[in-house]
């Protein structure tokens, strides 16, 4: 198994865990005068003093110019102004980097203001998107509702499917988009194949007319997947869910390589998305480097959690990539793989009511939803995954509930599924309350 982070912006060249990287970071890095704390402080300052117009002069000119020769380099970094950077995040965008095996990381104020931060990038007029059929709704919604008027084209295709999008490509193609796993129903998208597919239609293309990959990992965290080392570009994350961890701050970040570092900035400067200092330091310090920790035992959970749904006669199947009845087994064992190359089929799990009829499982998941929403100690019926607490959600009657029942199967969705993203309570906890709401559906 190849040690994606041996190449990585890595924090030391120390013979250490990755999990210890986390949590240390280059905390002893001469650029940080933090030597004292066994925490870095939270740099909250919206503004930052410049001893000599000099100095100022020196920042702007080193501002999103790391990849061209500025003739003399501070020692160390010049912070002008929060929106341009400041050390918090530029801690935690080296950590993230690192986790996810890539050049460089910038943060963004939200996982929706990294996706359209990188898709902005990477797009302009006349160019087109190909994105899987099934996306997290606001990004649909992005490419949907605002594209069209950025008079940007996207087109859906089926992404298992590699020989559509394949077909889907055109000299005017700068992306492919994809989630993996995909929101909400587990499936996998296979990234060596559509990474094989952009090098491919890269050849003989102009520098400026290239493909990339953009991956959402949102839902494997860089934990159980690192799409990087399976040949994309781009990875984002909504860092509000499992690198978070703990539910407080809302935050995104795109990671990728080193050439992208300045315009991601400099996008960053200009449409203002940025990420408070005050949100991006508990990712630095409590979420990030207890990601490896809570991600193991939230794994232990649902593999459990997903064996016990499996058993019961109310449910007709189980999606989690840790069943032996995945459809997609060698795939996840392939391409969602831990630290140490184990294999990590993540945290969430996706189940399917029974029902006489699409609407039939529609009211019978409602009516288990709202159950639970009632009767359950510890499982909360609310959006977002990756907590410390238990979430659960049912698509067909919440983010999805303006389509009728007969139309979601038509899309390719369950009106009877359910999501489910366990915490850190016992196995057993989780196990109890969902029984009795399985219980009271008799
Ligand atoms: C939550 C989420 C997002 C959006 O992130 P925000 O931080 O809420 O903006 C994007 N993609 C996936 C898969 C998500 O779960």
């Amino acid at each position: 198994m190849e040690n994606t982070h041996d190449k990585a912006a890595a924090p030391g060249d120390r013979p250490h865990s990755v999990e210890a990287h986390l949590i240390y970071g280059q905390m002893d890095d001469p650029l940080w005068d933090y030597s004292h704390h066994l925490l870095p402080p939270m740099s909250s300052s919206a503004t930052f003093r410049l001893d000599s117009a000099q100095r100022g002069a020196q920042g702007f000119m080193e501002f999103a110019h790391t990849t061209d020769e500025v003739q003399v380099r501070s020692k160390a970094p010049i912070y002008i102004y929060d929106r341009l950077g400041e050390p918090n995040k530029d801690m935690l965008e080296q950590n993230l980097a690192y986790a996810e095996g890539g050049d460089v990381a910038v943060t963004f104020a939200s996982g929706m203001a990294a996706i359209a931060g990188v898709l902005g990038m990477l797009t302009g007029s006349g160019s087109e998107v190909v994105a899987h059929k099934v996306l997290y709704g606001c990004t649909y919604s992005l490419l949907t509702n605002w594209y069209p008027r950025l008079k940007i084209g996207v087109k859906f295709v089926d992404f298992s499917n590699p020989a559509e999008v394949a077909a889907a490509i055109t000299k005017n193609t700068r992306v492919l988009y994809m989630e993996s796993p995909v929101n909400p129903t587990m499936r996998l998208v296979d990234l060596q194949a559509i990474a094989k597919i952009a090098r491919e239609a890269n050849v003989g293309r102009a520098q400026e007319d290239r493909v990339y990959t953009v991956v959402d990992s949102t839902f494997a965290s860089p934990f159980c997947q690192r799409p990087i080392s399976h040949g994309i570009d781009f990875v984002v994350h909504s860092l509000t869910k499992a690198i978070g961890g703990f539910g407080t701050d809302i935050g995104g970040v795109v990671i990728g390589p080193r050439w992208s570092h300045d315009m991601l900035m400099l996008y960053r400067k200009d449409f203002g998305g940025v990420l408070s200092s005050k949100a991006a330091w508990p990712v630095l310090v409590v979420g990030l480097p207890s990601l490896a920790v809570r991600m193991r035992q939230m794994q232990t959970t649902a593999q459990q959690v997903a064996e016990f749904l499996e058993q019961r006669p109310e449910i007709e199947r189980v999606l989690y990539p840790g069943l032996p009845s995945f459809p997609q087994a060698e795939l996840a064992r392939r391409q969602m793989v831990d630290f140490d190359g184990a294999f990590a089929p993540g945290s969430m799990v996706y189940f399917v009511m029974k029902g006489a009829s699409a609407h039939d499982a529609l009211t019978r998941a409602e009516r288990f939803i709202n159950h639970i929403a009632r009767s359950a100690y510890c499982i909360t019926l609310a959006v977002s995954l990756g907590n410390i607490r238990t979430l659960i959600e049912h698509p067909g009657s919440m983010t999805h509930s303006a389509i009728p029942a007969d139309e979601q199967v038509g899309k390719g969705l369950d009106p009877g599924g359910i999501r489910l993203a366990p915490g850190l309570e016992k196995p057993a906890d989780i196990i109890r309350d969902l029984a009795a709401s399985l219980d009271a559906m008799a």
